[in-house]
């Protein structure tokens, strides 16, 4: 079999475990291109229908306004050309059915994830004739690729999810081989850490294996030919290196376990796993001495106490015991809340050192260049200013300190977030980087 047609700085090998893995073929730096990967089929998710448009995801404004297919009236277009490519890749088959097939009880009766997977599975099916499986398959075939895919690990009890009125007709035995692959292999399709749509990269799922702490990792961009998946360097990658990404959020530190083995069908020994399994995570204290004793002590391990001028890295060698708890999802969550809630009600100091002990346990979860990092950088970086607004107000001496804070967050900031570069919407992180950039020099 002839392998996918893949670029140049990346190739399928054999592995060990998986089924191939995908080799650099050169050094990478930091933020560069690994691949792009047009999406083979996408789907907006409901709360974004008429605020995007359903063909290349961009959102309307008072520039770009969104115009309703007349036929159907539930798919709306930025453009003629956005509107018409769309017709000619699905669309003419599933219109004039559509409202006959998302109000049929067999569509009603699904739960939203699956009426997701049913309109993904409708766009598909009408835009690609599938190609018969015991056939030898022409792998330059984004559609041949997707079904070289090894299906998820949920039996298909009989086609639940309904068809669309396609003519001709579909064989659910099709339609099963196609459906059998989406579990494991969609990707949520995010602007700026929202996800706005899911969709299929088949080339992405042939080449990427994931790890809890990879070395890149896919954003979106929206343009007028479509949805893309770029793959992008987190850190340098050197030549015959594996490249690989998150399926999931490395935060969900427990609960990704159960997703790995049911969804996906594997145990993950990403190097974040095989270290984190020898901790047998303990619950948070609930005493709040204790709690801030540990928050102190993981500031003071990852070398957040003082003054801050470059991110650290994660330190080497083994996390002590003492701070094992840190890897517990709720202690991520409460130090998030804590963070927020106390930013908005303008208790900065409490903000920022919540704020600077979850950039703490960030450090210890998340790769280098990671976009979680640099957006919550950007949070860190507006609170202090906000703080240092409200000290220069009352003419206290303490406010150049913290002017300087905001500039250290702000450079770290930047710094990840360039790494990471532009991705899904216009404005955003990036924007608002410059924005606040302009306020510390005025
Ligand atoms: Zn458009
Ligand atoms: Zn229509
Ligand atoms: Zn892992």
């Amino acid at each position: 079999m002839q392998p996918p047609i893949i670029g140049d700085r990346v190739r399928l090998e054999s592995h060990p475990n998986a089924r191939n893995c995908a080799i650099a073929t050169l050094s990478l730096l930091p933020g560069s291109t690994v691949v792009v990967v047009p999406s083979l089929a996408n789907v907006l998710l409901p709360l974004e229908k008429g605020h995007r448009c359903d063909f290349c995801f961009q959102v309307s404004d008072a520039q770009r306004k969104l115009r309703k297919c007349t036929g159907c009236a539930s798919y709306w277009y930025c453009s003629v050309e956005c509107q018409s490519l769309q017709w000619k890749n699905h669309h003419r088959k599933i219109c004039k059915n559509y409202s006959l097939f998302t109000s049929s009880s067999s569509f009603q009766t699904l739960q939203s994830h699956e009426k997701l997977d049913a309109l993904l599975l409708a766009h598909l099916l009408a835009q690609e004739s599938v190609p018969d499986p015991s056939l030898p398959q022409d792998n330059s075939l984004a559609i041949s690729t997707f079904l070289s895919l090894l299906p998820g690990p949920q039996t298909l009890d009989g086609l639940k999810i309904p068809l669309p009125n396609l003519k001709p007709a579909i064989p659910p035995e099709i339609a099963s081989l196609v459906y059998a692959r989406f579990s494991n292999n969609n990707f949520a399709i995010h602007s700026h850490l929202t996800t706005v749509g899911h969709g299929i990269f088949p080339l992405a799922s042939r080449l990427f294996n994931h790890s809890c702490y990879p070395n890149a990792a896919p954003k979106y961009l929206f343009t007028p030919t479509g949805v893309v998946m770029e793959v992008v360097a987190l850190r340098q990658i050197r030549q015959g290196e594996e490249i690989c990404i998150p399926y999931l959020d490395p935060a969900m530190l427990q609960t990704r376990h159960q997703i790995f083995e049911f969804t996906y069908g594997f145990k993950c020994t990403c190097s974040s796993c095989v270290e984190i399994e020898t901790f047998n995570i303990p619950p948070p204290p609930d005493d709040p001495d204790e709690l801030s004793a540990i928050s102190k002590y993981l500031r003071a391990f990852v070398g957040l106490e003082g003054k801050l001028s470059d991110l650290p890295e994660k330190p080497r060698g083994t996390i002590p015991q003492q701070l094992h708890c840190v890897f517990h999802e709720t202690y991520l969550s409460n130090l998030s809340e804590v963070f927020s809630k106390a930013s908005h009600e303008s208790q900065y100091e409490l903000a920022i050192e919540a704020g600077v002990t979850l950039l703490g346990a960030y450090i210890l979860i998340y790769p280098p260049n990671y976009p979680q990092i640099g957006v919550h950088l950007l949070e860190l970086a507006k609170t202090t200013w906000n703080m240092f607004v409200i000290l220069e107000t009352n003419r206290l001496d303490t406010a150049p300190a913290s002017k300087e804070n905001a500039r250290a967050f702000l450079n770290m900031s930047r710094n990840v977030l360039m790494t990471f570069g532009k991705e899904g919407d216009d404005g955003g992180p990036l924007s608002e980087l410059e924005t606040l950039q302009s306020l510390l020099e005025s």
